[in-house]
């Protein structure tokens, strides 16, 4: 049995058939079965004898008499006012097999339906049919369900013309759809499935498809066959609708694949991106250009994680702003963001791009009538796309972003090989860092600290020592910044808290009445494991109540004053003592100490070195750590001018090289023996 809607018509009167008398007269002689259906009204309008047999009437007048929409399906009432308006647009042709109900009782037929204007103007239909089907019920079945599914199921001739369109395709494609080809809103996904149907006889894909409305996504399962009817070459295709859950899913990937803070593209897309890119493109230039806020957390700090955030948006518009279609901006995650300008043409031309990022990004941002200062540091390296890695480029624009921050901050700096192997010597310096707190490589010498009024020594400053394995003694000012860089500071510093508690503890058991000053790092004050470390020491036996200091830097008090003077009472709570290193080299603003329980200021060695000059300065810190019942420590110390200075104006204590280097635990204790007192002359 052959179900086939052939179009467009191959037979019959021009369009449109009308009623007239001579039309209904010629349909009476004729001994195939013809009828008109008023769809409207769902009612036979005219029968011939031959119809009315087929329908098991009578007479024309019974037939017509009979309402057939009692036993209408949904399903099927659709599918005739889809004729309806087929036939509206063109004179279509609709060759099926269908099931008629003459009185209930099935019967098969292959009919020829038409568009047939009513008496009164109303769009009806005219139905030949043409030879009763063998009513095999697989085939009946199966005839049915191709006829009233909402799978859209279409032969197409491989060069062109529709062959077969079941009514659900016809109802979306349209009655005129001329070609496959002519459905496809993007013709390589078109020329892709003729490819793969040469290739391989079938193929799937989702695809935009264009239907007589709208356009909309469709999964397309396509399998090349040959027209049953004529045995030449064609194409089935079944159609799905999945507009909805492609959109569905493109949502979640949009989520998936952006920053959403910002909507700029996040890291995960960037190495995809990436990896893509490297596999597609032989030999192009492009550049990775990575930035990031100088001081994002003083902004933070100062203006709140809100203003934060509206720094962030705003450098990412101003991003998305100057760049090329191509280009891609990502932000990473904090304040650190990644443009990848794609395809350039030489360094010249990245250059004046990268100034231009540059400028847009470092413009001051108003928030809540606040104007916030911006400043980024930029890094910047050039890659070609063939044989290169990509984290490599990454972590190369990296260590160009860092050695922007280290020129100075707010500045653009292109990676050079140099560069790298600074890099990488301290990268090798951070594993073996790293080794080395493990395996307790670490230790502290100590600094005597004079009380100038009684020449007795009070109190010592930790300072720590890598007793390196092979190279001896390494100072702290190697170590120290990229303790701090990579967070190794906090583990050190727990163990630099732990070897001075110890000391200030055994001393303390031993009678020795000497304070130990032990240095605690911005990153450190600003972890989470501070209180809990030093909560730890406070609580072991025989530790000695107000006789261990803790020096911090101006830094630290720089921020949310009550969340800071919160976690040094609750240090001071615990027996600690604060006191305030490099006294003097920070913020200006010198009033805003009044707020924070500090027993100590040292004031830096380069006032003290500068002296006389200095001594204005000096001053004003003497007499403002009087008011505020702080004691004052003169650091590096070197000359006894520069201690007589100090007696004169009644600084309280001195530690520096006059006095002794800071040496080693045994050394130390010497010298504690050897020089009871100091007299100090004035
Ligand atoms: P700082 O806290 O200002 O320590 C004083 C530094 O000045 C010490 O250098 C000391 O040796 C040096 N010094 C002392 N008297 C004189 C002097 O008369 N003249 C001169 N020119 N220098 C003098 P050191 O031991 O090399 O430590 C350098 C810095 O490393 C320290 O500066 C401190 O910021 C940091 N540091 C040392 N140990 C630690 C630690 O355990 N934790 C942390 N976070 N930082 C530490
Ligand atoms: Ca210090
Ligand atoms: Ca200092």
């Amino acid at each position: 049995m052959n179900v086939s809607t052939v179009m467009p018509p191959d037979r019959g009167p021009p369009f449109p058939n009308r009623a007239d008398e001579t039309s209904f007269t010629i349909a009476r002689r004729l001994k195939v079965p013809i009828w008109v259906f008023d769809i409207d009204h769902s009612r036979i309008a005219f029968a011939n004898e031959s119809a009315c047999k087929l329908w098991n009437a009578d007479n024309e007048e019974g037939l017509r008499a009979r309402n057939l929409g009692v036993d209408m399906s949904m399903t099927v009432a659709k599918r005739l006012r889809q004729y309806q308006t087929d036939f509206r647009v063109s004179d279509a042709t609709f060759t099926e097999l269908w099931t008629l109900y003459p009185n209930g009782v099935p019967k098969s037929v292959m009919v020829i339906y038409r568009g047939f204007v009513l008496p009164d103007g109303r769009m009806g239909m005219q139905c030949e049919a043409m030879a009763e089907a063998e009513d095999q019920p697989h085939n009946l079945r199966s005839a049915e369900a191709l006829l009233h599914t909402d799978v859209l199921i279409t032969l197409f001739s491989k060069a062109g013309p529709p062959l077969y369109l079941n009514p659900a395709a016809r109802n979306a494609f349209g009655v005129q759809v001329k070609s496959l080809a002519a459905l496809f809103v993007d013709l390589r996904d078109f020329d892709t499935l003729l490819e793969q149907l040469d290739f391989l006889g079938e193929h799937r894909l989702v695809t935009k498809v264009r239907l007589a409305t709208a356009e909309r996504w469709f999964d397309l399962s396509a399998k090349a066959c040959s027209d049953a009817a004529t045995g030449q070459p064609a194409i089935l295709l079944t159609a799905i609708d999945v507009t909805e859950l492609k959109e569905a899913r493109d949502a979640a990937r949009h989520l998936a694949d952006r920053d959403q803070l910002t909507d700029l593209h996040n890291r995960a897309y960037l190495q995809n991106h990436l990896s893509k890119l490297a596999s597609h493109y032989a030999d192009r230039q492009s550049a990775i250009i990575f930035f990031d806020v100088d001081r994002f957390k003083a902004i933070n700090d100062r203006y709140g994680h809100e203003a934060g955030d509206a720094v962030l948006q705003q450098i990412a518009l101003r991003t998305r702003a100057i760049l090329r279609p191509d280009d891609l901006a990502v932000r990473l995650g904090g304040d650190e963001f990644v443009v990848l300008l794609d395809d350039i043409s030489g360094l010249a031309d990245v250059e004046q791009r990268v100034a231009r990022l540059h400028k847009a990004v470092s413009q001051p941002v108003v928030q809540d009538n606040t104007i916030i200062n911006v400043a980024t540091s930029v890094g910047v390296a050039v890659f070609s796309s063939s044989a290169i890695d990509f984290t490599e480029v990454l972590r190369e624009a990296d260590i160009a972003l860092y050695a922007s921050k280290r020129a100075g901050r707010n500045r653009v700096t292109f990676y050079t090989g140099e560069m790298g192997v600074a890099a990488k010597v301290r990268e090798d310096m951070e594993f073996e860092l790293r080794r080395a707190i493990q395996r307790g490589e670490f230790e502290l010498y100590y600094q005597p600290r004079l009380d100038i009024a009684s020449g007795r020594i009070v109190a010592v400053e930790g300072l720590a020592r890598w007793r390196h394995p092979s190279r001896g003694i390494i100072m702290p000012g190697v170590f120290i910044p990229i303790c701090e860089e990579t967070g190794l500071i906090e583990e050190l510093g727990r163990l630099v808290l732990e070897i001075g508690c110890m000391q200030a503890i055994e001393w303390h058991k031993a009678g020795i009445d000497i304070n130990v000053s032990l240095n605690v790092s911005p990153r450190q004050f600003g972890g989470l494991t501070l209180l809990n470390t030093l909560s730890t020491f406070a609580a072991l036996p025989d530790f000695p109540k107000g006789k261990v200091e803790l020096e911090i830097t101006e830094s630290v008090l720089i921020g949310d004053h009550a969340s800071i003077s919160e976690s040094l009472r609750q240090i001071t709570a615990m027996g600690y003592r604060i006191a305030i290193d490099d006294f003097g080299t920070g913020y200006s603003n010198l009033s805003f100490i009044s707020h924070f329980p500090l027993t100590y200021l040292k004031i830096d060695r380069s006032f003290i070195q500068q002296l006389p000059e200095s001594g204005p300065i000096i001053r004003l810190i003497l007499t403002l750590a009087q008011q505020i019942g702080a004691t004052v420590v003169a650091e590096g110390v070197e000359t006894i001018e520069q201690l007589d200075w100090l007696t004169r104006h009644n600084c309280d204590q001195a530690q520096g090289y006059l006095i002794t280097p800071p040496l080693p635990l045994d050394a130390l204790s010497a010298f504690l023996k050897s020089t009871p007192r100091w007299s100090v002359s004035v």
